[in-house]
């Protein structure tokens, strides 16, 4: 079976591999170059103990009155867009308990074997690094510490089984020596993983070419038709012909999919990252900052900050002003770890359902049509399972347990 994946992300690819190794014969289409929209520059986290869902009750009073805050991590362009409102009205929806409920145990149901993924991934031969010293959020107040343990113990209670222990001013930097004084407390969750982003997904491109997958980079998908026959995806010059396509378009999946008549509430999130190496002492683990809601990855001798939340639509721009509110929020969590030399300012755009879950199934009314985005915040921690579960739609016509709550169908009214 012919199968195209219109997106070379960590999604497109982790559903080519699953494919391609179920028996497909794939091809990756890629408009950029591999793994260089939202899966580039972020931090890398393989963090199924943060499933929670964005929309939350309470989460929208809480944002707002941050934004008031110079250095909000939250950033809101006013738009006319009817689409935009249509967003903002369903996700102010999605935030009662019952559906952050359900949306917090679908997403751990769908990261349950995500470690276990990863790591064949790599005895297949898929070569990327993966640090396993774990994850510890740090806090500077006890509000900020209480949002996140009633946050992990909720995953627990939705079904993650990882060891978390809540810390003690003293014990969070005897665990992370480069903490700074202000930091009262703090969660270590040592399951978590992270992968340095671009490695791993330039890694699985290496893989699938070397198997015999064709990715192909430059190559704009513009459109999709089909009559009777295979799909057509016309890319200006030519087209290509598939059985079946697997739309893992990221934050543009809306431009393929709404001339087939599928209005998803979807919006682009825009975060920043900064990699830099630096002077004094180094983080050793995955650093969550809470009340800053900021991540870092040590990367070798470098670190990579990660975070704020910008609806500001499509653009993909690198505002410097927002890489500023990431550094001026963390270093205060950081003992004497300053940056020397910056390596990488990087802007991505996380593809964001206004119910905050994936969007992983088959596009109603479209035969051999299936859609695989809307990973939010949760993409890298995500896509092996992801790319498991498409498989088993694609060549088996079969859901799995674990998507039956994050398909199209959802969003119908
Ligand atoms: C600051 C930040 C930090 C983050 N940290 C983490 C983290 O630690 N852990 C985690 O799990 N997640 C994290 N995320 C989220 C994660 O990065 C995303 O969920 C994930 O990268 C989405 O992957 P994707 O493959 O769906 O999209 P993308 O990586 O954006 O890939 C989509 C691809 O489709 C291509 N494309 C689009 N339209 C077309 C077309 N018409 N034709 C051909 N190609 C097309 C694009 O060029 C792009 O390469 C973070 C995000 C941000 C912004």
């Amino acid at each position: 079976m012919r199968v195209a994946v219109v997106g070379a992300g960590a999604i497109g690819l982790s559903c080519a591999y699953s494919l391609a190794r179920g028996g497909a014969d794939v091809r990756v289409l890629e408009r950029g170059r591999v793994g260089e929209g939202c899966s580039f520059g972020n931090t890398g986290w393989i963090c199924p103990a943060l499933s929670a869902p964005l929309p939350a009750p309470g989460v929208v009073f809480g944002a707002l009155a941050g934004m008031l805050r110079r250095d909000s991590p939250l950033l809101i362009q006013p738009t006319l867009r009817a689409s935009f409102f249509r967003w903002s009205w369903d996700f102010w929806r999605a935030c009662t308990s019952a559906r952050y409920q359900a949306g917090l145990e679908a997403t751990v149901e769908l990261g349950r074997r995500t470690f276990e993924l990863f790591d064949d991934l790599r005895a297949a031969g898929v070569q990327f690094d993966i640090h396993k010293s774990g994850m510890v959020v740090a806090a500077t107040t006890q509000a900020g510490l209480a949002e996140y343990v009633e946050m992990i113990d909720g995953a627990r209670e939705a079904g993650y089984d990882g060891p978390v222990e809540v810390l003690d001013a003293h014990e969070v930097r005897r665990v992370e020596p480069a903490l700074s004084d202000r930091v009262i407390g703090g969660i270590q969750v040592r399951a978590e993983r992270y992968v340095r982003p671009e490695q791993f997904t330039a890694a699985l491109a290496r893989y699938l070419r070397e198997s015999g997958t064709s990715v192909e980079e430059g190559v704009d998908v513009r459109g999709l038709t089909r009559r009777n026959g295979p799909w057509r995806l016309d890319t200006g010059d030519a087209s290509v012909e598939a059985d079946r396509v697997v739309i893992a378009a990221g934050a543009w999946s809306p431009a393929l999919l709404t001339p087939l008549g599928i209005r998803l509430p979807f919006e682009a999130a825009k975060g920043y990252s900064v990699t830099a190496s630096g002077t004094g002492t180094a983080p050793k683990h995955a650093l969550y900052l809470a009340e800053a809601k900021v991540g870092g990855s040590p990367f070798g001798e470098r670190m990579r900050f990660a975070g704020v939340f910008d609806l500001t639509g499509t653009d993909s721009s690198l505002r410097r002003r927002r890489i500023g509110t990431i550094l001026r929020t963390s270093l205060p969590y950081l003992r004497d770890w300053r940056p020397k030399e910056i390596e990488l300012q990087w802007a991505g755009l996380r593809p964001y359902p206004a119910d905050g879950l994936p969007i992983i199934g088959p596009v109603p009314g479209q035969e051999g049509l299936y859609a695989a985005t809307g990973h939010g915040r949760m993409g890298i921690t995500l896509a092996p399972p992801t790319g498991e579960a498409v498989c088993s739609l694609v060549l088996e016509d079969r859901t799995p347990e674990e998507i039956r709550s994050l398909g199209l169908e959802r969003f119908r009214r």
